[in-house]
């Protein structure tokens, strides 16, 4: 409800700055009006449109399943670009297709439909070989649940990438180390994974995730088994890698604190990203 005083004071100004000429006035309120509206706007799909050097990008991506006769739209239509060295969050309720669109992203599942391209190369054009080169050098994936090889010491599971590539084996174990010494795990090489802790495991599982020194990082709640001190660390070790080595992280999260440690967060909600 405009009150009486708001009134007096727009015919003041109706008859001083426009001579009482009410179309001029007019136009100036609603080209205020739409500008502080498209200046809103900018804002809000600004955070859609990363500063810097493109790195990954999906155009209609979409994975649908079915399941029974029924059809699950798991990733639906989704359009995303991500920079060079950014931190990207993911959030959503569970079921809402996070998981399927990191695997799309990563390669490691293909889309019913749409594109994906890396460093401003199309995925689906991709021969088997440079589709397993990209999987192995280009990008990290790192799980909630570490996926460490049970009966391979620290050192053998961060060497497993390594093994795709023609190195020697000191080669190999010295890259090991060095990605070990990055996420300060490095004296625990000879042990198993069932002898440390979760927050030591997935240290390992990050080390092997960036073994290759690859652009992007995708993270699938990776600190979802762990607890609040613990997971913060992790984060600390994905923030600083992206901050070294100008590696891009892609991270699914549940935790509204890890999440604002992103520079973007999206929501997911019904394999719709927001
Ligand atoms: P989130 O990671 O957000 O929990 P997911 O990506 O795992 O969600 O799953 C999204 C939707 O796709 C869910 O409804 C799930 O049941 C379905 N889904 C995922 N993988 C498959 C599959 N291999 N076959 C059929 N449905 C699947
Ligand atoms: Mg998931």
């Amino acid at each position: 409800m405009i009150s009486k005083s708001l009134l007096i004071q727009l015919q003041t100004e109706l008859k001083t700055a426009y001579s009482g000429d009410i179309t001029a006035f007019v136009n100036d309120i609603t080209t205020d009006l739409t500008d502080s509206k498209t200046e809103k706007l900018k804002q809000r799909s600004g955070s859609n449109i990363p500063s810097g050097k493109i790195i990954l990008s999906a155009r209609n991506l979409t994975k649908t399943y079915t399941v029974g006769g029924e059809r699950i739209h798991a990733v639906d239509d989704v359009n995303l670009d991500i920079a060079e060295g950014e931190i990207v969050a993911i959030m959503g309720s569970s079921g809402s297709g996070k998981s399927t669109l990191l695997h799309l992203l990563s390669g490691l599942d293909q889309p019913t439909s749409g594109e994906i391209s890396v460093d401003g190369k199309s995925l689906s054009s991709m021969t088997d070989n440079e589709s397993a080169a990209y999987r192995n050098q280009t990008i990290g994936f790192v799980f909630q649940f570490f996926f460490l090889q049970p009966y391979l010491n620290v050192r053998e599971n961060v060497e497993i990438p390594l093994m795709f590539r023609k190195m020697i084996t000191s080669e190999r174990q010295e890259k090991a180390v060095n990605a070990l010494n990055l996420v300060s795990i490095a004296d625990r090489i000879k042990h198993l994974p069932k002898q440390l802790s979760g927050g030591q495991m997935q240290r390992v599982a990050i080390a092997r995730a960036l073994v290759n020194n690859p652009k992007i990082i995708f993270a699938d709640e990776p600190t979802g088994n762990l607890d609040e001190k613990t997971g913060k660390e992790i984060m600390d070790v994905l923030e600083n890698i992206s901050k070294q080595n100008r590696t891009t992280v892609i991270i699914v999260t549940h935790n509204p604190k890890i999440a604002s440690r992103a520079g973007r967060i999206f929501n997911m909600v019904d394999g719709k990203l927001l």
